[in-house]
């Protein structure tokens, strides 16, 4: 895919996000992988309005060449691209209820939410919880680089979800999936829902490995 169907799609995509809700005012941020670097979305832009000649181009070390100056939580896609070599694209967002579901001190930090449905395993599969840090903290990329190479989606804690994906559509598919879930998980609350079995999952991920 050229370099200019990738700024489309980014736009295009973000544009989707933003019209339903999955990010607010000037949170999430979407990257793409180029041979030679990055695309990533600029600092204090809105997914809902982005301009693809003013995307941030990032070369191979990170560095700013071309556009407006990226995200500043570049250092969080830069953490998971660097333990996951097959990571075409990352989309972080600030959704409601994977938010929600990050600031429950009753979750699994090493498996958030339960097996609700077949496509959250094949989309995710077991969610760590990064531990909350101060935005811009450089701590966050260690933490999430050591869960990155396991896990191609992790939640931070009172903060949000990054997921990785093979394509720009897979990484917002999974999002998705993940915001979806978490939004079942909250309506089940007071419930006791039945979720996957062992088995289930094991004959899930027979059909259909992860990424
Ligand atoms: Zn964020």
């Amino acid at each position: 895919m050229s370099e200019s169907t990738l700024r489309e799609e980014i736009v295009r995509f973000g544009e989707s996000l933003f019209k339903r809700g999955l990010s607010g005012g000037s949170s999430g941020n979407i990257s793409v992988r180029l041979e030679d670097g990055w695309l990533m979305t600029p600092t204090g832009s809105s997914l809902g309005n982005l301009d693809p000649a003013r995307i941030s181009k990032l070369d191979d070390q990170g560095r700013l060449i071309s556009g407006d100056p990226p995200t500043k939580e570049v250092f969080l896609h830069l953490a998971m691209y660097g333990e996951r070599s097959g990571a075409r694209a990352i989309v972080h967002l600030h959704s409601t209820h994977s938010v929600a579901v990050s600031c429950l001190p009753s979750v699994d930090p090493d498996n958030v939410l339960p097996p609700l449905t077949a496509y959250y395993v094949m989309k995710i599969g077991r969610l760590p919880l990064i531990p909350y840090y101060r935005p811009g903290d450089k701590a966050l990329g260690d933490a999430i680089r050591g869960k990155a190479r396991q896990h191609s989606a992790v939640l931070l804690a009172n903060h949000g979800p990054v997921v990785a994906g093979k394509s720009l559509e897979a990484a917002v598919n999974a999002t998705e999936e993940l915001e979806e879930t978490a939004r079942l998980y909250l309506l089940l609350q007071a419930h006791n829902p039945r979720v996957l079995t062992e088995e289930q999952i094991a004959d899930l991920l027979r059909h259909f490995p992860p990424d």
